[in-house]
């Protein structure tokens, strides 16, 4: 299958040091394997889209000479995919309505917490609503051995969460009438073909799930690559909450190079003059480091 990766920013805010690092380095490894890469607008969750910043983040990709090889996906317009989806799932029985409130969740992890068992959602609603409104719709994951879910992670490497006991049943469309991401990226990354994922390890623990909804969906699993996340002088991911500065798209060279040398790449002097030499000594630097041959696949 031909390399397809892709960028997949949710407009939160501007585009910030640490998602310029996400950026590059799924720019790089499509680069390097001679693949297409791809832009996705993440704007789904309403409540914190802030009007404009898409727009803001595709001018600053642009800027900094991230182009994409095809139009921006919005997921706000794939709505009825989601929903097309649930449907499926709904007619496979994997997926149960949950009338549970946060209140009554946290109430029951807090009681399992003290008898020191499971902090994953205990399952209230598996075998019925009894009673209550539904609210939300979860994913029923595997009991026991098929619950342990393992893959192999081309930065951070071999990774394993037991869906059971560390998550539980999942939420793929939220009380608010939201949809869940796990969802939307899932179903996302299928349409677009998408091959390879390089993305923030915040998004690690995520993996998992997204794997074993690939299966109950029949769509094959791309491979994963987390970079490491980007934090503040308290250790803190950077987010435009805790006061991470815009981008300065008037100099991209001085933001690309620290986001380069973040990444362990060593550029040489060419890499420091023009934005083409940046990008050249990039993408190989990248490609010694991860061992990555120019194939298109
Ligand atoms: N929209 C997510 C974020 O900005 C990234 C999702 C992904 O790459 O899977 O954190």
């Amino acid at each position: 299958m031909a390399y397809r990766g892709r960028f997949a920013p949710s407009p939160t805010g501007p585009l910030h040091f640490g998602s310029l690092v996400s950026a590059l380095a799924s720019w790089l490894d499509a680069r390097a394997h001679g693949g297409a890469w791809l832009v996705r607008i993440e704007d789904i969750d309403a409540p914190r889209a802030v009007p404009g910043a898409a727009e803001d983040i595709l001018a600053t990709l642009a800027r900094f000479g991230l182009h994409a090889d095809e139009p921006p996906v919005w997921q706000s317009r794939r709505i009825a995919r989601y929903q097309e989806t649930l449907e499926q799932l709904k007619a496979t029985g994997l997926i149960y309505p949950c009338g549970c409130t946060r209140k009554e969740i946290a109430d029951s992890l807090l009681h399992a917490h003290a008898r020191n068992t499971t902090l994953a959602y205990p399952g209230t609603c598996r075998d019925g609503l009894h009673g209550k409104p539904a609210r939300a719709w979860r994913l029923r994951v595997p009991d026991g051995q098929a619950a342990v879910m393992t893959f192999e992670d081309r930065w951070q490497g071999t990774q394993t969460q037991n869906l059971a006991t560390e998550v539980g049943d999942f939420v793929l469309k939220r009380a608010d009438g939201q949809w869940a991401y796990q969802l939307a990226v899932v179903v996302d990354d299928a349409d677009a073909g998408v091959t390879h994922v390089v993305r923030g390890a915040d998004l690690m623990d995520s993996t998992a799930r997204q794997i074993y909804l690939q299966r109950c969906l029949g769509v094959p699993t791309p491979e994963y690559l987390h970079v490491p996340v980007v934090t503040n002088d308290q250790g803190e991911k950077l987010s435009k909450q805790n006061g991470a500065i815009a981008l300065d798209a008037e100099t991209p060279l001085e933001a690309l190079g620290a986001a380069a040398r973040y990444l362990g790449l060593e550029l040489g002097s060419a890499g420091h003059t023009t934005p083409e030499g940046f990008y050249a000594a990039a993408t190989s630097a990248w490609a010694r480091r991860m061992g990555v041959r120019k194939t298109g696949r």
